[in-house]
């Protein structure tokens, strides 16, 4: 591991939400927002609170949803930089609605906003040359330009002795067309430490159960797994072992943007010595305490607010 800052390169958005359960946007409806949000500003909103150096690469329109999120991630600490300000295209958005199952119904507009048009800028090279680790996100991975900058990135930031970290973050649909799936095997394979949820550790391995998935996984070159469980909290592997955590007992209002939150926090606490157990326990706390607030980036935590959490909270399976 080398110091520097933690960058990630992807999507901002803004996300309006329906204030009812149902189906999608088929009738009118009250809705909230807008609210700061995209899978990698999340995660890289996350890093910044935790007071670790961070940075962006993303682009955003010359709008009112673009300052809302660039005041956001400033104020929280990230390098912004590196956001390019497009000219002619819109800052990208994403409505949602969840089902009474639990389900949600999106309506996205990302290829066709800011968010779709990312390039290599002369900020962004220069934000590259600045960081100890890279993030990907698999959610930017369609954008062509954001592939092929990640792609570059990633053999700069190990030869200066780097790491990458990769939340798959996947829609099954990715992986049917043949360009999304190579470009997922090309992150995998430069991957240190992988962050999947549920199916997507099988996905990725073609094995059924968990266990030979891991050693498929280990056997590949990934150094360290954390599988993301959803109230259930999560577990880490490496070649040492597993070490499981409970999740925190919390009420769910909004999940979107537990699984951000759970990997910046994890990726922090390692970066400062933290155990894998106390690493774990912080990462478990950001994502619950993410889970309890309406919108995505509304729940991230400073290392005081996580500590206070963790100080009052009940681990589930102890009540
Ligand atoms: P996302 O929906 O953001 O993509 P994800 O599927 O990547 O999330 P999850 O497993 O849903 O990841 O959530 C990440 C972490 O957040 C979990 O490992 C857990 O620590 C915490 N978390 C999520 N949901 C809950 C919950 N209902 N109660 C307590 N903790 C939760
Ligand atoms: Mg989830």
């Amino acid at each position: 591991m080398i110091e520097g800052k933690i960058l990630t390169i992807g999507e901002i958005l803004v996300e309006i939400m329906a204030t009812t359960l149902g189906r999608g946007f088929l009738e009118l409806q009250p809705l909230i927002g807008p609210f700061p949000s995209g899978a990698p500003a999340i995660f890289i909103d996350q890093v910044g609170k935790l007071g670790h150096p961070a940075a962006i690469v993303s682009a955003v329109g010359d709008d009112d949803f673009g300052v809302l999120n660039l005041e956001r991630l400033k104020r929280d600490g990230v390098d912004i930089s590196a956001v390019a300000i497009h000219p002619g295209a819109a800052t990208g958005s994403a409505f949602v609605r969840y089902r009474p199952d639990g389900g949600r119904d999106f309506v996205f507009n990302m290829r066709d906003s800011a968010a779709g048009r990312i390039v290599a800028t002369p900020e962004a090279r220069a934000v590259l040359a600045e960081a100890g680790h890279l993030h990907v996100m698999g959610s930017g991975l369609p954008v062509p330009a954001v592939f092929a900058m990640i792609r570059d990135a990633i053999p700069a930031i190990k030869a200066r002795g780097g790491t990458v970290s990769f939340d798959p973050n996947i829609r099954v649909e990715m992986l049917r067309d043949p360009a999304g799936k190579a470009a997922f095997q090309t992150v995998l394979a430069a991957t240190d430490i992988f962050l999947p949820s549920g199916e997507e550790l099988s996905l990725f391995s073609g094995a059924s159960d968990e266990e030979s998935a891991i050693a498929a996984l280990l056997e590949t070159g990934v150094n360290e797994i954390v599988l993301k469980r959803g109230a259930a909290g999560a577990s880490h592997f490496d070649r040492n072992g597993a070490t499981h955590m409970p999740g925190f007992v919390v009420e769910e209002i909004d999940p979107t943007g537990a699984g951000d939150s759970f990997g910046a926090t994890f990726l922090v606490a390692r970066r400062l010595g933290k155990s894998i157990p106390d690493a774990l326990r912080y990462a478990n706390a950001a994502g619950a305490r993410t889970v309890t607030v309406k919108g995505p980036m509304e729940g991230t935590s400073s290392f005081a607010d996580l500590d206070s959490f963790i100080a009052g909270a009940i681990i589930k399976g102890t009540a």
